[in-house]
């Protein structure tokens, strides 16, 4: 008969497995409506009908595949006259993007609600592989929009902390911490941060959310004995004397990257090479 590891080929050639799932998060006028767009007009699955609809008040959720040319953690070696890219082309891989509302009053029951969601969830077709916070690099040079960037992202980290700490806690498999990639949009634009100085801000920002939290817990336990202010509420180490930066969260194995790109000009090197970067990103969480 057929050799077993032929039918395992075959098998896998197939079934298609289950799309790995993304998070889209940011604020409003970020550009995740226009990321979205992009990637499905690029997507050899072409757009779907019904996506021209996109609104800012609803989640979307959309199926795209990746440039046969962007590498995946799998397939990192592949050079670009590997024959195998011509498979890859006819068989490209596919991965689930979900775009969240970033406006103020939706992200608690939204952004967040579904990131809180995704991320405990041990089924594997919802299961969360990676989050990309987009943010508009022209517009953090204004305080508020600064503070309410940082906001967000400080809340966002803060529940994958909760639960890269609680899994440590209770079970005794490890499973893989999920990353976030910082899409720092907008890169065409003359008045954009670039990403260097956006991780700066970001960080130094959160720095001081994370100090007047403290001190708000402090307070609050001096008032009344009886409220025991968790560790885990506060940002990266319990010692908010430090200065926060992204690293200090590997400690507990979230991996925060800060790249540029444009949705705007995708493909266009001096704009940080479009949306490239963001989905070479995509392609090592898979
Ligand atoms: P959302 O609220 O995060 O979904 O943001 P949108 O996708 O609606 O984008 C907000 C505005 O930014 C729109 O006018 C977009 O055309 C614009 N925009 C998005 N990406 C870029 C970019 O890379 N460069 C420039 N210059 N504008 C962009």
């Amino acid at each position: 008969g057929v050799p077993v590891f032929l039918h395992l080929v075959f098998y896998r050639a197939a079934a298609s497995p289950p799309s790995s799932n993304f998070l889209l998060l940011g604020p409003s006028g970020a550009g995740k409506t226009a990321f979205t767009t992009l990637l499905e007009s690029k997507s050899s699955l072409g757009p779907k009908k019904s996506t021209s609809t996109h609104t800012s008040q609803t989640s979307t959720l959309i199926t795209v595949t990746l440039p046969p040319t962007v590498p995946t953690a799998s397939n990192r070696y592949r050079s670009v006259n590997d024959p195998s890219l011509k498979e890859a082309s006819k068989n490209p891989v596919k991965y689930r993007l979900r775009d969240t509302p970033g406006h103020g009053k939706l992200r608690a029951s939204q952004g967040i609600a579904e990131l809180q969601a995704m991320a405990t969830s041990t089924d594997t077709k919802t299961k969360l592989r990676g989050v990309i916070f987009m943010v508009d690099t022209a517009a953090l040079v204004d305080e508020a929009t600064l503070r309410d960037t940082a906001t967000y992202l400080h809340d966002v980290l803060l529940v994958l902390q909760k639960r890269a700490l609680g899994k440590g806690k209770s079970s005794t498999k490890r499973a893989a911490e999920i990353p976030v990639l910082v899409a720092a949009n907008k890169q065409d634009l003359f008045t954009a941060l670039p990403p260097g100085s956006v991780r700066e801000k970001l960080e130094a920002e959160i720095d001081r959310i994370r100090k007047s939290k403290t001190k708000g817990l402090m307070d609050a336990s001096m008032d009344s004995a009886e409220l025991d202010a968790e560790d885990d509420d506060v940002l990266g180490d319990d010692d908010a004397q430090s200065v926060f930066s992204f690293t200090l969260l590997e400690q507990v194995g979230i991996k925060v990257d800060v790249t540029g790109g444009a949705v705007k000009g995708d493909q266009q090197e001096e704009f940080g090479s479009g949306v490239r970067r963001w989905e070479e990103w995509v392609g090592m969480c898979l």
